[in-house]
């Protein structure tokens, strides 16, 4: 059985790759910051299908948790498959002009420097050049890193582009060594994500200017993930599944 691991997996689009990684057979770890409820429900959902899951509690805007988590996941499941880095963060919608370092360190804590540490621990596990047995790596970036996200975050936004730049010079550092990395580039999507950026009503407000003309489920967001992370992608790596209704 392979092993799943998924950052931010208590709810939205984490929670969707979460139940439909598990229905694909993974074995999934289900990390989560404080929604420790959330998350047991993620879990509690797979295993009454027989699946099997984990939830472990780990702030990737910390090393030492980084590495606690990934310590966990060696003792329960021995070996890592696929690390999905979906953990993802906003503040509230502003102007660059009004952002604080204070805002700045979490943003970027949590968007981009977590996922890079994230990322050096799974090649630590499954590189072959470290003796592993290769494996997948997606992480979830934004659309936000096409448009800027003028007025509203352009500090996620640039964290994300730093993503997609991650997901580019990895996927070529780490291709002969059994690894891809790719990456979906969300939008719209009806999560709780929107009202910490201060707007619930979000999506309703922009869906008239969305080609598809409504916002996406976070089960649509998984797809591509599960997709990514599978052996039916094993010709791409450095690539970007964008999921924004059009846009
Ligand atoms: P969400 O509903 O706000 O869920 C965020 C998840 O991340 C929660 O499980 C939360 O855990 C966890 N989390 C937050 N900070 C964390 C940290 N420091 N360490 C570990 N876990 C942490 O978000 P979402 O909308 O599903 O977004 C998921 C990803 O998609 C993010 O990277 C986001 O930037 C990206 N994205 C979303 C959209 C969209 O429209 N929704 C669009 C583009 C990109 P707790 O519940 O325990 O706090």
């Amino acid at each position: 059985m392979k092993t799943m691991l998924i950052t931010g997996a208590s709810r939205g689009i984490g929670a969707a790759t979460a139940l439909l990684g598990a229905e694909q057979g993974y074995a999934v770890v289900v990390n989560y910051l404080k929604n420790a409820e959330a998350a047991g429900q993620v879990v509690d959902r797979i295993v009454s299908k027989g699946g099997k899951a984990v939830a472990i509690q780990a702030d990737v805007s910390k090393e030492k948790d980084i590495l606690r988590m990934f310590n966990e996941v060696d003792r329960i499941f021995g070996s890592l498959h696929c690390l999905v880095n979906n953990a993802g963060v906003l503040g509230r919608q502003t102007r660059l002009v009004d952002m604080d370092g204070q805002r700045l360190e979490r943003i970027f804590s949590t968007n981009i420097v977590g996922p890079i540490l994230c990322c050096r621990e799974a090649i630590r596990r499954m590189s072959t050049r470290h003796g592993g047995q290769g494996g997948t790596i997606v992480n979830v970036s934004s659309i936000a890193a096409r448009s800027g996200a003028p007025f509203e975050y352009i500090d996620y936004a640039a964290a994300k582009g730093a993503l997609d730049s991650l997901t580019i010079g990895l996927a070529r550092e780490v291709a002969d060594e059994g690894i891809r990395v790719n990456a979906v580039r969300p939008a719209f999507i009806d999560t709780d994500i929107h009202a910490d950026g201060g707007e619930p009503g979000r999506i309703d407000r922009l869906k008239g200017t969305i080609p598809l003309k409504r916002g996406g489920r976070a089960e649509e967001v998984a797809e591509a993930i599960l997709w990514l992370a599978s052996d039916k992608s094993s010709y791409s790596t450095g690539i970007f599944i964008d999921v924004t209704g059009g846009r």
